[in-house]
């Protein structure tokens, strides 16, 4: 019965910037070893919906649910911040613009939150991050400083990074496009890998070839809304709104 229970959970989500609304309203419900790929234009909110998944902006209303807990709930300030702290170890994020500590090795960079967050000791972190290395294609890199890496690189590092800290689901925020082309492809390979493993993943992307190829479900935002939702063939092949044909075509 409990795998049932959505591994991610985000009910009726809000958030305003000022006068801006963001998020109108979202619901979304990830289940355990699902992938879904969040698409849209700039600006509809995608970003903001994954940062508030990982508490990274609070909203305004709504929930976030993570494996049956709910992450954005009322305690008293202190007790809150074990709380989220707790929730977030459980989620790994990768962003667009890899902020790998630059003075720090691709070791370190793996092993300072297993070390100071989880306690484990240095000789069983160091273990880790070559074994999340290697995941990625990258054991011959550890001793490395993020300087000498190129983007992709850099990126997959980063996964690694996430991983180290065995979270129950991956939250990828355009994680490619800030990569020159040729290196596209290695980091979607990494996240196709992790997704054949059954990892719960949020993918937003603009490369829709790869949402298509990678995603179990596809949701459509639009001015902080879903628009449309379905699977890709559904979505890419057979869309229901204009909307949704329209942001499409530009990718044709
Ligand atoms: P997307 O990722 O789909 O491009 P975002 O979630 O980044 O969209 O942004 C949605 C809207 O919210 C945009 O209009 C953006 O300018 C605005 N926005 C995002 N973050 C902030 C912020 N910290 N302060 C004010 N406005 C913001
Ligand atoms: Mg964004």
């Amino acid at each position: 019965m409990n795998d049932m229970r959505p591994m991610i959970e985000v009910r009726g989500a809000r958030k305003s910037y000022g006068p801006l609304e963001v998020l109108k309203g979202i619901d979304l419900s990830v289940a355990r070893g699902q992938i879904i790929a969040v698409i849209g234009p700039s600006g509809s909110g995608k970003s903001t919906l994954l940062r508030s998944i990982n508490h990274l902006e609070t909203l305004d209303g709504g929930e976030v649910w993570l494996d049956g807990v709910q992450a954005n709930q009322k305690l008293e300030r202190r007790a809150f911040e074990r709380h989220i702290n707790q929730v977030r170890q459980q989620m790994g994020m990768v962003f667009q613009h890899f902020n790998l500590f630059p003075h720090l090795s691709v070791a370190d960079n793996i092993t300072i939150a297993p070390v100071k967050l989880k306690g484990m000791a240095r000789d069983k972190a160091r273990e880790l991050a070559l074994k999340m290395l290697d995941k990625v294609g990258l054991a011959d890199k550890i001793d490395a400083y993020p300087a000498r890496l190129s983007g992709g690189q850099k990126q997959r590092v980063a996964i690694a990074r996430a991983l180290a800290m065995q979270p129950k689901v991956m939250l990828f925020d355009e994680a490619t496009s800030a990569l020159d082309p040729e290196l596209v492809d290695e980091v979607n390979l990494v996240m196709k890998q992790l997704a054949s493993e059954h990892m719960t993943m949020v993918i937003v992307t603009h490369e829709m070839r790869f949402a298509a190829e990678v995603a179990d479900k596809v949701l459509f935002m639009a001015d902080g809304a879903v628009v449309e939702e379905g699977t890709p063939d559904e979505l890419f092949s057979n869309p229901k709104q204009e909307r949704t044909r329209t942001f499409l075509r530009k990718f044709l």
